[in-house]
């Protein structure tokens, strides 16, 4: 029988539910559990497809083509748990769902209603990710307990563990703790409200979990395991980790957090095995290099709009063991400040994707800087079809050479919409999306990379490589290094006369784990590292 965990959220939004939930998953498998990770998102877009990064931060592509939660980047990161269209849901879908079913006559004329059609909806997403095979799955809800939307999702939740029975559920609530400086002291009403609000509407939450920037006194636990209903061992604290980010699920095994859960869902009692993650975090403690790496977006700004492709450097940098500086270039701002300004000094350069006109001319002036200083690039869907441009520009002497999104009626289309793209209306889900598999050449950078010649890796794009331009640029020194299958579609470019330039049309930071960098990230930090202690910083900086 599999068992359930629930994550709500209270007080605040962004307290790291995504990253707590992870890292449960994370110490259950290390425990030999088989998990399960399913995030629940109470918004109405169907999926975060359609969504500005500013409003979602970045939208994670999954292997089946699935645009998720940022969140499930972090599932995919800390577990092995698969993830598919089922394990990220929206009231959107929820809803959509619902509707369709209605209008096929499926209700048999009843009235349809949030219950119970709605809550039956959102409890068969959750069921659908139980089995044999599979002891836990960890269901994260979005947003924020209290929020009127979320709470068909709560609701859901709460009979769930009547349908499968309630030794088979487990509640956890993560809330704040905040610290008052006036009073010098920690606050628990804050969770009391919280908590308060979710035993209102029926769900007794088995365990707290208590962000908070202070050590938590025993009182403090006390008091709130007192007012919340709950034994005081299963008050944990979570404080934040100035560090990193993996030191998360260490700290929630030192306050017993997987006792706890197993204890309670009467799981097996295997012994917990954390060596890989000590060892990772040892690699992190303990760097023999420091290098800088310019991050080049028209998002620099937003934290969360690169989120996968600022771990997938670090996870490098765990690799080579080099701690790494990352500096957010905003790209716009090349335009007006010039390169030099902005990028001496950096040891590798990475030109993300990314959708629209505003900040692209900057990002080819990044690459152009990258190109003739000889800098470690890796460009990065958009990011290589600037360095598409930038080389058609540049290199080959095709002026105004442009991408069809940008200028429809440049000379030189470089970069030109997919034939299949050509009468798509609908923005959502209509992308070239997921995994597809392409072949690398022999003698590139991204065959010592990979060191295999069949690759799978996911996509997200719409606008491709225009074929037309193959020969003339190749003839100029750049490499065709990848093709889809057929050799019908460019996957990446490679500039010959560099020590390491590789754009690729994918967004390979979708594959990276802390315990197993990317190749492509790896080679490229590998390379930067290489170009540092090879003292070439210093002639850039002059
Ligand atoms: N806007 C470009 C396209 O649609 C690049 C997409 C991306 O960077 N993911 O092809």
């Amino acid at each position: 029988m599999t068992k359930h965990i629930f994550v709500t959220g209270g007080v605040v939004s962004s307290l790291g539910k995504g990253l707590t939930s992870a890292s449960v998953g994370m110490v259950l498998e290390q425990r030999g559990l088989s998990v399960r990770m399913q995030k629940l998102d109470p918004y109405i877009n169907v999926d975060p497809g359609t969504m500005s990064p500013y409003q979602h931060g970045e939208v994670y592509v999954l292997d089946d083509g699935s645009e998720t939660d940022l969140d499930l980047g972090h599932y995919e990161r800390f577990t092995n748990a698969p993830l598919t269209r089922q394990s990220n849901y929206t009231t959107g879908q929820i809803y959509l769902s619902v509707i369709e079913k209605e209008r096929r006559g499926e209700f048999l004329g009843k009235t349809v209603q949030v219950i119970p059609h709605i809550t039956n909806e959102i409890k068969n997403c959750i069921g659908k990710l139980g089995g044999e095979d599979v002891d836990v799955v960890i269901t994260e809800i979005g947003g924020t307990v209290g929020d009127i939307e979320s709470q068909p999702f709560l609701e859901a939740i709460r009979q769930f563990s009547l349908d499968v029975g309630k030794e088979n559920c487990l509640y956890i609530h993560l809330t704040l703790v905040p610290y008052l400086k006036a009073a010098a002291e920690l606050k628990t009403k804050p969770t009391q409200h919280s908590v308060g609000q979710l035993r209102q509407i029926g769900i007794q939450p088995d365990i707290l979990i208590c962000r908070t920037e202070r050590e938590m006194a025993a009182s403090d636990r006390e008091k709130i395991a007192l007012f919340c209903n709950v034994p005081v061992k299963a008050v944990i604290e979570e404080r934040d980790k100035d560090f990193s980010i993996y030191e998360v699920p260490l700290s929630l095994v030192e306050h017993g957090l997987d006792e706890l859960i197993v204890n309670k869902l009467g799981l097996p009692k295997q012994t917990l095995d954390l060596d890989n993650w000590r060892e990772l975090l040892h690699r992190l403690r303990n760097p023999e290099t420091e290098i800088s790496i310019a991050v080049v977006g028209k998002y620099a700004e937003h934290k969360d709009a690169y989120k996968s492709i600022y771990e997938s450097i670090d996870h490098a940098g765990i690799d080579n063991h080099a701690q790494i500086r990352i500096g957010r270039i905003q790209s716009e701002d090349i335009e007006h400040e010039g390169p030099e300004r902005l990028l001496s000094g950096y040891d590798g350069i990475l030109v993300p994707g990314g959708f629209g006109e505003r900040g692209t001319e900057g990002k080819v002036e990044a690459i152009r800087w990258a190109r003739e200083r000889k800098i470690p690039f890796l460009g990065i869907c958009l990011g290589m079809q600037c360095a598409a441009i930038e080389f058609a520009r540049n290199v080959v002497g095709l002026e105004g050479a442009n991408s069809t999104e940008f200028d429809k009626d440049t000379s030189y289309p470089v970069i030109c919409l997919l034939d299949e793209q050509n009468n798509i209306t609908d923005k959502g889900g209509t992308m070239r999306l997921g995994a597809q598999v392409s072949t690398v050449n022999d003698a590139s950078k991204s065959l010592e990379c990979y060191g295999t010649k069949e690759i799978s890796e996911r996509h997200r794009h719409r606008y491709e490589f225009n074929n037309v331009f193959r020969k003339q640029l190749e003839a100029h020194g750049l490499r065709f290094a990848a093709t889809s299958e057929n050799d019908t579609l460019v996957e990446i470019i490679e500039v010959v006369d560099h020590p390491w330039f590789v754009a690729v049309q994918f967004p390979p930071e979708f594959k990276s784990k802390p315990t197993a960098s990317h190749p492509l990230f790896s080679g490229f930090i590998q390379a930067a590292v290489r170009r540092s202690s090879n003292g070439a910083k210093k002639e850039v900086e002059v």
